[in-house]
């Protein structure tokens, strides 16, 4: 097995043995880009080195033969005293974790090469420059001594000259500094710098395999999804100098716009400077277009090798590159990161250019990218200034005051305000004030501590780990590091894409896109990224084969969920048909002392709810809709027990004896039930009240004859809920049957409504092939099939173990947001296979949470679904991915 490849032997499809960057260098280097000689040590040998503790045996001997061909091309060996070859250790995995993992330039260099460097250069400033960068990177990233120290090396000769940066210092300066740097790292190495360049090799190879482990980088592949297990590849190359005059200089540079994907070219330069300087941000940089007039060759060159990269790619790309003495050389190039605006509108224009086609440009975009794009936000052209930065960890545009605690929170939204929590950090004790915020603010914490977990759960904004601010909540008010105090009740924006506090009101703006789906107009100014969009989601549409419906509770809902594109109502929620007034009702439907009190209230409670179906039905003209039946438990529609025992009590103490509270009282003991989730709800409460789904059914049946005698075109779905056994769905059914046989003979009209069952049982799933026999039609519940899978209430665990769950890495994702495809994906696989096994007409469909979750939804197909149903909201980004799921 062998473990290191020149540049020449590999190619961009390598990335897991070679990582991206060592995958795009070979790959450039075969499209004779000027790129300098080097080679990568694959991931494989960063894995074993991170298992044993030891590089694999041969390794070192590998190296050996790579680098003397290195020299052998070069014409200089590695640190020769005279005319040194110095080489970069580079890190790269096969997933960009920008600035995350370690980097050491300059190998070679040593006490006597050093010399050797700047006689052959001429510029001594320039080699003692590169010596003391080599010098800061061996202690920082293989001894990884504290900054602090090497800053202190420095110091002195930073007084004696009056400067703040290292490049400022004459050249005796710098080697002085070097001698400091170099007493440093004797000192708390017990070794002194190792002039060997064998040796800094060596060791800089494994401190790079090493820096895939370190803290920050663990978390960032948590945050970002990327596995743990995959390592890093090493790359070692030649160098090329940005740092040796006027004539020298580094930059990083965009075949587009990577915000809003306009062609052109766009970067940044940064005169007589190495690489990791304009990454760092330590010098102010030029636009690009500067180095049009510093170097026009150079600029040329550079232009012609990012239109090659580009056709080659097929893609944006960007790169990084450095100009020594008016030679261009290409360190660098991935398919370059976007914003989500960037992503749609280029996708098109590739499409136009011929580069790729619609089928590939659908693929370059993704659900969640869509989704991001249908948040409000704050408007592009608003001088707020930025009054602190964060993690960027729940998207959304939310501008409040600031509350210091949940009391307060509270306090301010029922006073009628727009509320940002602003804490450290959350834990569930806060969850109140954080249901009584549109924003969440915290200064420590990323993208899986509790506050994100739980605002994304909520979909609210959240920005977390804003570190420069200073929260004392005792004295409700935070600093900011430029001194700005934020007092309870002062105005905040958070914008929780961008990761951006501001003081004050940032004005917002409503989406665009969203704007287009509601009205079918192109907002000005809009132009390029609605006509994008459109364009990418009608091929999504002509390509997907999964439909997608709603879920939607009433006539507005409906009818923003068809503009939006849905096809039908996959889950029509009657609950809310029983609260308000309705309330006592139900409660006196609850209490009827025999069958003709009973059917008094159901008289009662039916042409309310037929006029709310008629209203659904109305809307969704020639679409199916499928209607659940009432599911929760029945105690949420009585009066609360404690309290209601307290004012019995009162009325008896009195000496007023209240029959109708005392016969309520009763009754509501009696349904009291300790876990009522695990209760007496859907199904079973159709079993246990007679004449409740029977009374559903005759509105639904009862609205649809209406409707259908207007002319329009209706399709009915009853839904039961909760079902686990076939013996339910029997007894349900014939219930049902009997009611719409009836309505068909009052009326004339027979309006074949289908009858199906929810799969949100484990038990249903795994009983699925005799119960799709009474069953035209399955939709799977994930939210509670994943709740009573694992065996936990989603109410509950998202806020106290969830985020522990996620930060420790027993979870990547909540399995609320994305399936687990594992457990009950695997319910869900079984169902719809024993399902369309019994009954080939089954129709099935999904209507949980996961239905608009971008990552299931290529699940859903594959399982062979017909269609997901989501929130009206996410079903542009159920379409997108559904189209996605069938190229
Ligand atoms: P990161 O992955 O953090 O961007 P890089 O490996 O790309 O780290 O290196 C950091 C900086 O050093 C980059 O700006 C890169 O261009 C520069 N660099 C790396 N290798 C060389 C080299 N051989 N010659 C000149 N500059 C280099
Ligand atoms: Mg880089
Ligand atoms: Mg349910």
């Amino acid at each position: 097995d062998r473990y290191v490849f020149d540049f020449a032997e590999g190619n961009k499809e390598l990335k897991d043995l070679l990582g991206g960057k060592g995958a795009n260098l070979a790959e450039m280097t075969r499209l004779a880009l000027p790129v300098p000689p080097g080679f990568t040590i694959a991931t494989t040998a960063c894995r074993e080195y991170l298992a044993t503790g030891d590089v694999p045996a041969g390794l070192d001997d590998e190296i050996g033969e790579h680098l003397s061909r290195l020299e052998r091309v070069m014409g200089r060996t590695l640190g020769d005293p005279d005319d040194p070859l110095l080489v970069s250790v580079r890190s790269g995995g096969k997933f960009s974790m920008p600035g995350m993992m370690e980097t050491i330039l300059d190998i070679g260099l040593n006490d006597r090469s050093v010399h050797g460097l700047a006689k052959r250069s001429g510029d001594d400033h320039f080699a003692w420059d590169s010596y003391r960068r080599l010098l800061q990177m061996y202690a920082r990233t293989v001894l990884e001594v504290p900054d602090e120290l090497l800053q202190a090396a420095l110091a002195p000769q930073y007084a004696e000259w009056d400067v703040t940066t290292p490049e400022e210092l004459p050249a005796a300066a710098i080697e002085r500094a070097c001698g400091a740097l170099q007493g440093v790292i004797a000192e708390y190495s017990g070794c002194p710098f190792p002039q060997d360049p064998r040796e800094q090799l060596d060791l800089a190879i494994r401190a790079v395999f090493r820096s895939w482990s370190t803290p920050r980088a663990t978390l960032y592949r948590r945050q970002e999804h990327i596995p743990d297990d995959l390592g890093t590849a090493v790359t070692v190359m030649a160098m090329v100098f940005g740092n040796r005059g006027a004539d020298s200089g580094t930059g990083v540079a965009f075949t587009r716009d990577p915000a809003s994907g306009a062609v052109g070219v766009y970067g940044d330069y940064l005169q007589d400077a190495q690489g990791e300087d304009v990454v760092a941000g330590v010098r102010n940089t030029f636009p690009l277009a500067a180095l049009e007039s510093i170097d026009p060759d150079s600029y040329a060159r550079l232009l012609s090798a990012m239109s090659t990269l580009e056709r080659h790619y097929r893609d944006l790309c960007d790169v990084e590159f450095t100009i020594e003495r008016g030679r261009l050389w290409i360190l660098q190039t991935r398919v370059g990161k976007r914003t989500p605006a960037a992503a749609f509108t280029i996708a098109t224009q590739l499409v136009d250019e011929g580069l790729i086609t619609l089928d590939e440009a659908l693929l370059r975009v993704n659900g969640s990218q869509l989704g991001k794009l249908m948040f409000p936000r704050f408007d592009r052209g608003h001088d707020v200034p930025v009054l602190a930065r964060g993690v960027a960890a729940s998207p959304g545009a939310a501008v409040g005051a600031a509350a210091f605690d949940s009391v307060a929170a509270q306090r301010l939204a029922s006073s009628g305000q727009r509320v940002i929590l602003v804490r450290r950090e959350t834990n569930p004790d806060d969850l109140p004030g954080m249901v009584a915020s549109i924003g969440i603010l915290t200064t420590r914490g990323g993208k899986t501590s509790h506050a994100a977990v739980v605002a994304r759960g909520m979909g609210k904004t959240c920005v977390c780990g804003v570190d420069t601010l200073q929260v004392d909540p005792l004295a409700r008010r935070a600093v900011a590091s430029d001194g700005t105090v934020i007092e309870e009740g002062d105005l905040l924006s958070l914008d929780g894409l961008a990761g951006l506090v501001y003081r004050g009101e940032v004005p917002v703006v409503p989406s665009p896109v969203v704007e287009y789906f509601e009205s079918g107009a192109v907002p000005e100014g809009a132009d390029d990224l609605v006509h994008a969009v459109d364009r990418v989601l009608r091929h999504a549409d002509k390509r997907r084969s999964l439909e997608v419906h709603a879920n939607a509770d009433t006539p507005d809902d409906a009818a923003r969920a068809r503009r939006f594109g849905a096809e039908g109502i996959g889950l029509c929620r009657t609950e809310h048909m029983f609260l308000g007034e309705r309330r006592a009702l139900v409660e006196q439907l609850i209490l009827a002392e025999g069958p003709a009190a009973q059917q008094a209230a159901l008289d009662r409670l039916l042409p309310l709810q037929r006029d709310d179906f008629a209203g659904i039905f109305r809307a969704m003209d020639g679409q199916p809709v499928t209607i659940r039946l009432i599911d929760p438990p029945l105690h949420e529609f009585l009066p609360d027990l404690t309290e209601l025992s307290v004012r019995t009590a009162l009325d008896e103490a009195a000496g007023r004896v209240a029959k109708e509270t005392t016969r309520l009282l009763g009754a509501v003991r009696r349904m009291h039930e300790n876990n009522p989730m695990l209760g007496l709800r859907g199904v079973r409460l159709g079993i246990v009240i007679p004449g409740l789904f029977a009374l559903q059914t005759r509105a639904i049946a009862e609205a649809a004859a209406l409707v259908a005698a207007e002319g329009l075109t209706v399709r009915p779905e009853i839904m039961v809920p909760l079902v686990a056994s076939e013996q339910e769905m029997t007894f349900v059914r014939r219930e049902l049957e009997q009611v719409l046989t009836e309505v068909a003979a009052e009326t004339g009209r027979d309006l074949a409504a289908r009858i199906g069952t929810m799969i949100e049982v484990p038990r249903a799933a795994l009983d699925a092939g005799p119960i799709a026999r009474t069953a035209d039609f399955f939709s799977f519940g994930t939210n509670d099939l994943t709740q009573l899978t694992w065996a936990f209430s989603r109410d509950d665990v998202e806020a106290s173990f969830f985020p522990r769950y996620l930060d420790a890495g027993v979870f990547a994702v909540s399995p609320f947001e994305s399936i687990d495809r594992i457990g009950v994906g695997r319910l869900v696989e079984l169902a719809v296979a024993e399902g369309r096994a019994a009954n080939p007409d089954l129709v099935i469909g999904v209507c949980g949470e996961h239905g608009g979750d971008p990552d299931s939804i290529g699940f859903f197909a594959a399982a062979g679904l017909d269609y997901v149903s989501c929130s009206p909201f996410r079903i542009p980004v159920a379409r997108l991915e559904a189209g996605r799921a069938a190229v």
